[in-house]
């Protein structure tokens, strides 16, 4: 279902009126993690203003370490709410647990599975069985036919809303934190018609190599960028350090709208 050989043309997948593929670029920013609700509201409206067209922010976070803040949960889930309402944002949000899968599918307009999800099996197939559209992002160390078998899971279980997400694979590297694969946009769609995303906060782990490699992806093609942007990165709960300040963000997006028009 998501091979292009059997749909040649792009597929524009639509969350609550922002559409991403088809040469629809979408533009996600927000913190990595909701802290509260004044710091989600500061960024969201920062980066509405800059341009963004959705919000990001974890409420239920993966983390390496069960000492290190696990995420608000779902009072972070109510307050992501609350500043969509305030400021017009349609909101993505990571989804571990089909235990909340009602919750998701009720309240978030685009349900993000992490790379630690990605073959989470049980969990793809419980995704097809409602309509939202799914941000699938890459495994640590999934290959491309992986990663679209996991796409295919979704769909074949009745959900063809999904939207994939490159934000770096493992590699010998340690000087980054993973290491962004800009081949995987033109590969990806090649072989498949569903949208490509790019997050490349996740892949570098530096908020200086942001920029760069954002533009780096609008340029190879990608259909949207995930940007982690903080107000306060110093302070921040979790990905401080691979964090924009709003400032940047802005600047960034200027750029990254220039190379669009050129693609
Ligand atoms: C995230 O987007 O906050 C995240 C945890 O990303 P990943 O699953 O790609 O590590
Ligand atoms: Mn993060």
């Amino acid at each position: 279902l998501a091979n292009r050989a059997f749909h040649p043309e792009d597929s524009v997948v639509d969350v609550s009126g922002v559409k991403f593929g088809g040469g629809h670029l979408g533009l996600i920013a927000g913190p990595c993690s909701v802290e509260s609700f004044e710091q989600v509201l500061e960024v969201a409206r920062a980066v509405k203003a800059s341009g963004a067209t959705m919000l990001r922010g974890g409420a239920f976070k993966p983390r390496t370490s069960p000492y290190s803040f696990q995420g608000l949960g779902l009072e972070g889930l109510d307050i992501l709410c609350a500043v969509r309402d305030e400021v017009g944002l349609p909101i993505v949000t990571e989804l571990m647990s089909p235990q909340y899968l009602d919750v998701f599918n009720e309240k978030v307009d685009l349900i993000q599975i992490g790379a630690r999800n990605m073959q989470n099996f049980d969990l793809l197939k419980q995704l097809g069985q409602i309509d939202r559209p799914i941000l699938l992002k890459r495994g640590l160390n999934a290959t491309y036919e992986e990663w679209i078998m996991s796409a295919e899971y979704i769909m074949a279980s009745g959900n063809e809303n999904v939207i994939l997400c490159e934000r770096g694979i493992r590699t010998f590297e340690t000087f980054t934190r993973n290491t962004l694969d800009l081949q995987s946009i033109p590969v990806l769609r090649k072989k498949t018609h569903l949208p490509v995303v790019v997050d490349p906060s996740h892949a570098g782990g530096k908020w200086w190599l942001v920029e760069p490699m954002a533009k780096a992806a609008v340029a190879a093609g990608a259909d949207g960028l995930m940007i982690e942007v903080h107000n306060n990165p110093e302070c921040a709960l979790c990905d401080g350090a691979q964090s924009l300040k709003p400032d940047k963000y802005d600047t960034l997006l200027q750029q990254v709208k220039q190379i669009a028009e050129v693609v």
